[in-house]
């Protein structure tokens, strides 16, 4: 399947009451939206900075727009968010979100705060085509894309339930990082997830610079070039094994790119160096790709690539037929890395007490709506 027969479902720009979404626009289709309504270009600058710099949450807050024009504006168009559906906090302070969109399509986006930064985990799809076999996310069939604004519109969201505005000030953050590993895969969605990152990376946009931006894939080796060229953000490899058959077994999407081609593709990333490594995510499958000879392949197939290796303790979810590996032999894998020059922390899983936590997203969204429609 080509790239863009995977971009032909996505939800027309429009807010629950009809109105055009600014949230998602280039400045180029900005300033055709004023010149349409008859108001200046060099307004659309002014909008611009309104909606990605300062986050209004309404087009009468544009003051120094006439209000007049305002209101022409605000006839067609609305900065309006998704509807917040729930809305849980964990223990350890991760925070997530289940945002409704206007055609009641459901996302999640989970914030995960640490002692010097905050990462959002940034959904691209509603469900995912993929079927990994340990991601719950993958036994919901592709609902859609989401679209750019859906994207924005999750970071978005969460500057406001942070207070964090404006976009350009210095001042500390929470919310410093964005992490495109929520439901879906972002290679798959490359046309709105790459409008979306260009905004969010603009400096007059919403100001986040590439460095603190990482996009996580199975491996769409091509959409993996293109990433690289057009975005240059940070790059996550889900690896999860180091032979083509287990990679194939638990991850069908190896049949179509398998290892060999997915790792030329990480030698070739634009920018890789020691200071900006790919990282290899590598979630522990008892008895399954946890073995020291995994460990030594592993060492052996990420020559020379400046790597980094999460290894990820396995989340459960009701009838996923996989356990997690022990505690000793995540920690035995992971020395053996530690030893050939990789650093390879395991990830603290977080948010598990409210099914936040990697490939966990979609029960939650779908015990939400069970609930919703039961009562
Ligand atoms: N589709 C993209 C991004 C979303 S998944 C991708 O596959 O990379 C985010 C990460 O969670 C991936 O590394 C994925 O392999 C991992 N993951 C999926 N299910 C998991 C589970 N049950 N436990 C732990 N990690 C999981
Ligand atoms: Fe989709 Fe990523 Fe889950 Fe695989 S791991 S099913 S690509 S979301």
């Amino acid at each position: 399947m080509s790239i863009a027969s995977h971009n032909q479902k996505f939800a027309a720009p429009e807010t629950a009451d009809g109105r055009i979404s600014l949230i998602g626009m280039t400045l180029a289709e900005m300033e055709e939206a004023v010149t349409s309504l008859g108001l200046p270009k060099f307004r659309a600058k002014q909008i611009y900075g309104w909606v990605y710099q300062k986050g209004v949450r309404d087009v009468e807050e544009m003051s120094n727009v006439p209000k007049d024009l305002r209101a022409v504006l605000a006839e067609k168009y609305s900065v309006e968010r998704p509807k917040i559906i729930t809305d849980q906090k964990s223990e350890d302070g991760t925070h997530k979100w289940l945002l409704g969109m206007s055609d009641g399509q459901q996302v999640e986006t989970v914030f995960i705060p640490e002692s010097d930064r905050g990462a959002l985990c940034v959904s691209s799809q509603v469900g995912c085509t993929l079927t990994c076999r340990f991601c719950h996310t993958g036994t919901q069939p592709l609902v859609r894309n989401l679209g750019a604004w859906e994207i924005i519109s999750q970071i978005m969201h969460t500057r406001d339930a942070l207070e964090e505005w404006p976009s350009s000030a210095a001042m500390p953050r929470l919310f410093t990082n964005v992490v495109m590993m929520g439901m879906g895969e972002p290679l798959y969605n490359y046309h709105n997830v790459a409008k979306a990152l260009k905004i969010v990376m603009d400096g007059d946009g919403l100001a986040i610079s590439k460095r603190k931006i990482t996009l996580s894939t199975s491996g769409v080796v091509p959409a993996i070039y293109k990433c690289g060229e057009e975005l240059g953000v940070n790059l996550a490899i889900s690896l999860h094994a180091v032979t083509n058959e287990l990679r194939s077994q638990i991850m069908p999407i190896n049949n179509k790119y398998p290892l060999e081609e997915l790792l030329q593709a990480c030698r070739d990333y634009p920018g890789a160096s020691p200071s900006r490594r790919i990282t290899f995510e590598y979630v522990m499958l008892k008895g399954v790709n946890d073995s020291i000879a995994d460990a030594k392949e592993l060492v052996k197939i990420l020559k020379n690539i400046h790597a980094k290796v999460n290894l990820i303790p396995f989340n459960d979810w009701p009838g996923s037929g996989f356990e997690c590996s022990d505690w000793q032999t995540i920690t035995n894998f992971g020395r053996i890395l530690e030893e050939a020059g990789y650093e390879s922390p395991i990830r603290k899983p977080r948010g598990r007490d409210i099914l936040a936590a990697c490939g966990q997203l979609k029960s939650a969204s779908k015990r939400a709506h069970t609930k919703r429609t039961d009562s």
